[in-house]
């Protein structure tokens, strides 16, 4: 891989152990004036295969959670370690080349590209992880095969319904092979059903050992965490799993 400037480092090298995500000491105030502390020096650890929920009101510090989480910003206190890497301080354009090989997005109101079709939109996923060429449409396919989707790769999306929208972007995380999952308010734009549906596929996923965290205000979504965060004011706190017996 190729680094711009000077300097080429092995950014991407060490994956220790199963610990995906951690934070160590992660803070971000924005400058203001007045300068708003939006994230309180936090400490979390996310391992493979973690289902973790986050979820707070509007203004509790999710989208700047997530913001940090998918290296969109920089924390302004702390370490942010990615597959064992210190992201916290890298350039713009590092942050991108390890945002696209090893993040996974899937938003609220899908961000498909409309005049594509959703083989082509899958196959998008793959070009920011650096996946060949060649073997985009084939990886495309089969995401879109994992998801369900097999019959409807050469659909537009607005000949999709919002849950198949849904699933399509889905399938375009997966397709970049990410180690980590993140989704903002992924049922946000769906009914109950289709939501249940979403949810049903990230808990396979899940099972299968995708590393999720899904960002939330929605209290039923919160609860389907195998891991439940809350923030608040920007702080973040975590529920301890009830004992069984
Ligand atoms: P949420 O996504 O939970 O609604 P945000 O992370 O967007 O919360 O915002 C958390 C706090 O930080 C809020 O008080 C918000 O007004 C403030 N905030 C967010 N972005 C900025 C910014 N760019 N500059 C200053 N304050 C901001
Ligand atoms: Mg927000």
């Amino acid at each position: 891989m190729k680094w711009p400037g000077r300097q080429r480092r092995p950014v991407l090298e060490p994956v220790d152990g199963d610990t995906v995500l951690e934070f160590r000491g992660v803070g971000r105030t924005y400058p203001g004036p007045p300068p708003v502390t939006a994230l309180r020096p936090a400490s979390l650890s996310v391992r493979q295969g973690d289902f973790v929920t986050v979820s707070g009101r509007s203004g509790s510090g999710k989208s700047t959670f997530l913001n940090i989480a998918g290296l969109l910003d920089t924390p302004t206190e702390g370490q942010y370690v990615l597959g064992g890497v210190d992201v916290s301080r890298l350039t713009g354009a590092e942050r991108a080349a390890v945002r696209g090989r090893r993040i996974g997005f899937v938003f609220q109101s899908f961000h498909l590209m409309p005049h594509r079709t959703a083989l082509e939109n899958a196959e998008l996923g793959m070009v920011y992880a650096g996946v060949p060429r060649r073997e985009r449409t084939g990886r495309a396919r089969e995401v879109l095969c994992s998801v369900g989707l097999g019959h409807r790769l050469d659909a537009l999306p607005s000949r999709l319904s919002g849950g198949e929208r849904q699933r399509v972007a889905i399938a375009r995380a997966l397709a970049g092979r990410p180690t980590l999952l993140l989704c903002d308010e992924p049922t946000g734009n769906l009914d109950s059903a289709t939501a249940d549906a979403v949810l049903g596929l990230l808990d396979e996923l899940n099972d299968q050992g995708m590393t999720v965290v899904v960002i939330t205000h929605d209290a039923a979504v919160a609860a389907r965490g195998s891991r439940r965060i809350t923030i608040r004011d920007g702080a973040l706190s975590e529920a301890v799993p009830a004992t069984v017996g």
